[in-house]
């Protein structure tokens, strides 16, 4: 197992333009240390595995090799995993700023380089910022891509700056980081063939919430808590029509409860208490450390084959 980078302590507060490149380090080593930590606990599950001592070996080869392809984010990066992150060019104010918050944190970087590190992935998988015209994200199932659209971040900053968060950057990462993970859970879907039971784009977020949840890392709960407060804040700003209902999503009130729910049953002893009644009503609350143990247990069953041990 690998030590995680230490994470510094994010300044609050009022922050002026010459500190904004400093605060931006602090949220990249954040990131970093939320994809590392939520990660590597799906390995303990691969240590059982009957393969465990065939990829252990892979496992100490890569970690040689790493050593000499750091590309500056600090985390080993095995030469011959799948998922390459790319940005491609913006021309749009909306979609130039999403671009240079992405790339000046490395975010596509990092969270590609952690999915390298524990998930065997059967071929490439580029990870593609890019100008969508629309705050959006999608996994591809015939390209076999995943795009983070540039203006989905900026439409992060823009809530929560809306939203009066002290870091709407930070928060706007965070929850950029929480929907790639999303996206990864259709991605994973359709590469391993997956079972879904259920609705997919719910059983997306599961894998999202699972995790950033699943060591009850205050700052991975913290992104799963922006991740619900994105949704909370666009379900406010829904005007529900009949097509909402029919949507392949649930709802974003749905959404920010099902979030919740699963971050206060991950969790009701620690950071479950700061979720009130009023945040998540009591008739759900006592049903959620079952549903997020469920879950959590479904995910790991499933992807069980093609998590790498860790050293
Ligand atoms: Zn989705």
């Amino acid at each position: 197992m690998l030590a995680k980078v230490v994470a510094a302590a994010g300044s609050r507060g009022a922050v002026h333009m010459s500190e904004k490149r400093a605060r931006g380090a602090s949220v990249r080593r954040r990131i970093a240390v939320a994809a590392v930590a939520a990660v590597a606990a799906l390995s303990v599950v691969a240590c059982d595995s009957d393969k465990s001592s065939d990829k252990s070996g892979k496992a100490e080869t890569s970690s040689a090799e790493s050593s000499t392809t750091s590309d500056g984010t600090g985390i080993d990066v095995d030469p011959k995993f799948k998922m390459k992150p790319e940005y491609d060019g913006a021309s749009s104010s909306d979609g130039k700023a999403g671009k240079k918050l992405m790339e000046d944190n490395q975010l596509l970087q990092i969270l590609a380089n952690n999915v390298n590190k524990y998930l065997t992935l059967p071929k490439d998988v580029p990870i593609i910022g890019a100008e969508c015209g629309t705050p959006n994200a999608f996994w591809d199932p015939e390209a076999e891509t995943i795009t983070m659209c540039y203006e989905l971040a900026t439409l992060f900053v823009e809530l929560f700056e809306d939203d009066r968060d002290p870091d709407p950057e930070g928060a706007a990462l965070a929850t950029t980081a929480a929907v790639f993970f999303h996206e990864l859970g259709h991605a994973l879907i359709s590469l391993f063939d997956l079972p879904t039971l259920g609705k997919e784009e719910d059983v997306a977020d599961q894998l999202s919430a699972v995790l950033l949840l699943n060591e009850k890392d205050p700052e991975l709960q913290s992104y799963a808590l922006y991740y619900a407060r994105a949704f909370e804040l666009l379900g406010q700003m829904e005007d529900l029509s009949p097509g909402s209902f029919a949507d392949e999503h649930s709802l974003n009130a749905q959404r920010n409860f099902n979030v919740l729910c699963w971050v206060y049953g991950s969790d009701p002893e620690g950071v479950g208490q700061q979720i009130t009644s009023s945040e998540l009503p009591e008739e759900r609350a006592v049903r959620c450390e079952d549903e997020y143990q469920q879950i959590e247990d479904s995910w790991y069953q499933l992807l069980e084959p093609y998590i790498k041990p860790q050293r």
